[in-house]
């Protein structure tokens, strides 16, 4: 450790890359400290329980789950996966969307997907390869407000297939919660600072100075994980300015994704884990998913437009919406059986300010620049690092155990040092 430094290592931001990263470093003899800003773990890892039930109000789905890393965590934790198709692609009884529809608005977006990549837009703007007038391109406009949390025209092309090539088809579920998995997998005895924000990092001497409101961090080493709302807005600022990174985090904003939950009386009589959307021919609409994994409520998912419209009426409206979208479909008598539990509103929450990041058109690299480490003292790590698992939980964990093993090998250069772990 530098002389004048109280800590080897210190990690902003406990989420699933700090977490990530405080895996990979524990248990070397590094003096390490995790902090976050929030009076909680997790970041946009979030479970919550509605009495004996969890539901998670920011990750819920292991995608990509054959290699995804919290997977293998998990098991190892003891929680509980569930890898049953959560059936995405088929409405439920083609409820307000029929068959024919079903098969043509899927064949439209899958052509909309082979021309971005065959032919892609000069521009590198996903809403350029629309077919004009496509009575598919308001459902095309809904996929991308779940998929990149905005609309077309604010998406990368190029960003859009790296993430698309990378991805499969396997999207698991924990029964425990998603976000109860990764704050379960903190490593004991590692310290943490918890409503902590650090304001500024000032690294012009030889130690690394984290300014908060309750005094100076002295660190050799700092790997930042916050999200990138904060890193554009300044609300966490560098000394000397790394306007490079404030420029790369602004070019990858994060879209908007909100939740809401709604309890279901005698839910026997509903079908458990059947997927509707709630009008296809909206850009501003709900995905529902009735009873997930057998719990007796819905899971109403937002993005884009329709989650800033969300969070705009607040929790009550947001329910009252979700319940009229799902009466149109199920029928006048599901609305005395379904009753608000409450939800997210993501924009709202002081230092995430939105949900996952997607690059502005033609600044696809951008993620590249964001994770560079400066002079091999100051690491970047997070969702928007990923070159093509961003806006993911596992992405971040990727993200997070990288700049842990970057940062490792500028403080045990030597060959006969431990090899980092898998995980
Ligand atoms: C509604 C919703 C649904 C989602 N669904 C999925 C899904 O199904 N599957 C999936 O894989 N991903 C999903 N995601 C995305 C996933 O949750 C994120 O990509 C991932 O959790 C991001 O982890 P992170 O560590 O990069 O960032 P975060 O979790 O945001 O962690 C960063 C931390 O930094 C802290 N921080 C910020 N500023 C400061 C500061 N100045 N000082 C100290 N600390 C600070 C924050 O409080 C936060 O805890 C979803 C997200 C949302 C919101």
């Amino acid at each position: 450790m530098d002389s004048d430094a109280d800590h080897d290592v210190v990690i902003v931001g406990a989420g699933a890359a700090g977490i990530g990263a405080a895996r990979t470093l524990a248990g070397r003899g590094l003096k390490l400290l995790l902090v976050d800003a929030l009076d909680r773990i997790g970041g946009r890892a979030h479970s919550i329980r509605f009495g004996d039930w969890a539901v998670d109000l920011g990750c819920g789905y292991l995608h990509s789950a054959e290699r995804n890393g919290w997977a293998a965590i998990g098991e190892g934790l003891g929680f509980t996966i569930d890898r049953s198709d959560p059936g995405w692609d088929r409405q439920y009884r083609d409820l307000g969307f029929p068959a024919e529809d079903q098969r043509e608005a899927g064949a439209a977006f899958d052509a909309f997907v082979a021309r971005l990549r065959a032919d892609p837009p000069a521009s590198d703007r996903a809403a350029d390869a629309l077919l004009p007038g496509s009575p598919w391109n308001a459902y095309a406009e809904a996929l991308s407000a779940y998929i990149n949390g905005t609309d077309l025209a604010q998406v990368s092309v190029r960003d859009y297939l790296a993430y698309d090539a990378a991805a499969s088809e396997a999207n698991w579920r924990v029964r425990e919660g998603y976000g109860a998995l990764i704050g379960a997998a903190l490593p004991e005895g590692i310290a943490v600072r918890l409503g902590c924000p650090v304001t500024t990092i000032d690294h012009g001497g030889p130690v690394i100075r984290l300014e908060t409101d309750a005094g100076t961090i002295r660190a050799a080493r700092v790997i930042v994980t916050v999200p990138t709302s904060v890193l554009a807005s300044g609300a966490l600022a560098f000394r000397p300015a790394l306007d490079d990174r404030r420029e790369a985090a602004a070019a990858l904003p994060l879209g908007l994704a909100d939740k809401v939950f709604l309890a279901v009386d005698r839910p026997g009589e509903v079908p458990c884990d059947v997927h509707l959307i709630g009008n296809p021919h909206s850009a501003e609409t709900g995905s529902y998913q009735l009873q997930p994994m057998g719990l007796p409520l819905v899971e109403g998912f937002f993005g884009g437009r329709a989650a800033a419209m969300i969070e705009r009426i607040g929790q009550a409206g947001a329910a009252a919406f979700a319940i009229e979208e799902l009466a149109a479909l199920l029928g006048n008598d599901i609305r005395d059986r379904l009753t608000p539990l409450g939800g997210s509103a993501w924009a709202a929450t002081r230092w995430i300010e939105g949900s996952y990041s997607h690059a502005m058109p033609g600044m696809a690299d951008r993620r590249a620049a964001l994770a560079a480490p400066v002079d091999d003292r100051i690491f970047f790590a997070g969702e928007a690092c990923s070159a093509s698992d961003f806006s993911t939980a596992h992405g971040a964990l990727d993200t997070g155990i990288a700049a842990a093993r970057a940062a490792l090998a500028t403080l045990l250069p030597s060959p006969f040092s431990p090899p980092p772990p898998d995980r």
